[in-house]
């Protein structure tokens, strides 16, 4: 998938500039498999890359002009590659400019293609992936390796300043320092990591649910709040520091009892998930699948009821062995399945609908 992607990005480069690109480049999207919510609360996340990505196929130039095309969009910028400044409005420009003058990659003139093959704005994280693959570029451009932790860094800092989404690290480091067929078990207090396979028997797939967010970043913001006002109330730093029985014994306001209470019982759950895939148990994997989409539903109120019921039809048509739960930060998007492989084929049969195989 990505090769193909490369290519078609180095011919829309030579249909463009009429000249062949020096180098091209990819950076996957990601789906988290369990641990939602809980990046900016300090806690443990397990996402994966998924096949689909930005390509960008790119080439040095004289001056110091940076010549950016979205391929996709057919619209292009460009802009002082030493003073990048702000667009008017947040679009794809502001990743691309934001990774200019946040990765800390000096940059002269260049040209870039850009094109995507993610869903945009459905829980993969198109912009992650658009941010490190620039990222890879502006590195393949200098002839320097960009440090994957160093990339993620200047996206997360990109989409705080240039995008104003104010998100934890969970993807960009998922995007930039992922490896296919693996899950990262990501310590978002400290953003160690540990990169455990899938095992062979298993099939991770995402189902679009056809809801686009809408006015998410107010919900959002909110749920931080909360998140932050009970760690407050806790006497805590973050709720990774929080136990139930501290809650429990706590009285916390309705709303910031039951926020602390998922993002409490999520990080449980992702460290449980982890050794469950660590011993190949389909069936425990399943069930924390399930029990995590119940906590966003009826905890944190983040899903919205065409995404239960996508879940609940999954969830029926898998059975037992493995499981199904909303994904992404919610009020739509996606849904990430687990199974058996040998199920895939059947359970997307049953579904009626193509499910979007992870690496
Ligand atoms: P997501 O959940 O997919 O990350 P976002 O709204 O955060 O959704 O990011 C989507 C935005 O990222 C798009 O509106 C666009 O500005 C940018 N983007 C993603 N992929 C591409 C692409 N292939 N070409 C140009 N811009 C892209
Ligand atoms: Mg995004």
């Amino acid at each position: 998938m990505s090769e193909a992607l490369r290519d078609k990005a180095a011919a829309l480069f030579a249909e463009r500039f009429g000249e062949a690109a020096e180098g091209t480049v990819f950076a996957p999207g990601r789906v988290n498999l369990i641990g939602e919510h809980v990046d900016y609360n300090d806690g443990l996340v397990l996402p994966m890359p998924v096949r689909e990505g930005t390509a960008i196929a790119w080439s040095r130039t004289e001056g110091g002009d940076i010549e950016a095309v979205a391929a996709d969009f057919g619209e292009e910028d460009r802009f002082d590659a030493a003073t990048p400044a702000r667009p008017e409005s947040v679009g794809w420009t502001s990743y691309v400019r934001g990774m200019v003058a946040e990765a800390g990659i000096p940059a002269g003139g260049l040209r870039i293609v850009i094109t995507g093959d993610l869903p945009r704005g459905s829980g993969l994280s198109s912009s992650a992936s658009l941010c490190i693959a620039t990222g890879r570029a502006l590195a393949a451009a200098a002839g320097t390796d960009a440090d994957p932790v160093a990339l993620a860094k200047a996206a997360q800092r990109t989409e705080h300043g240039w995008a104003g989404v104010a998100c934890g690290i969970m993807d960009q480091m998922a995007v930039a320092a992922g490896q296919p067929g693996h899950a990262m078990l990501l310590d978002c207090r400290d953003l160690s990591y540990t990169l455990v396979p899938v095992p062979e028997g298993w099939s991770v797939a995402v189902a679009d649910s056809g809801v686009t967010r809408g006015l998410v970043d107010g919900e959002y913001n909110a749920r931080r709040a909360q998140c932050e006002n009970a760690a407050r109330a806790l006497g805590v730093e973050s709720l990774r520091d929080a136990t139930m029985e501290a809650l429990d014994a706590a009285n916390l306001p309705h709303l910031e009892a039951m926020r602390a209470a998922h993002v409490i019982s999520e990080i449980a759950r992702t460290a449980a998930a982890a050794d469950a895939l660590r011993s190949g148990d389909l069936e425990r994997f399943g069930s924390l699948l399930a029990e995590g989409h119940i906590s966003l539903r009826d905890q944190f109120e983040v899903s919205v009821p065409a995404v239960d019921a996508l879940v609940e039809r999954l969830q029926e048509a898998i059975g037992v062995q493995g499981g199904a739960r909303m994904t992404g930060a919610g009020f739509g998007g996606s849904v990430v399945t687990v199974m058996a492989r040998d199920a895939l084929e059947r359970v997307t049969a049953e579904m009626g609908e193509t499910l979007r195989q992870a690496f």
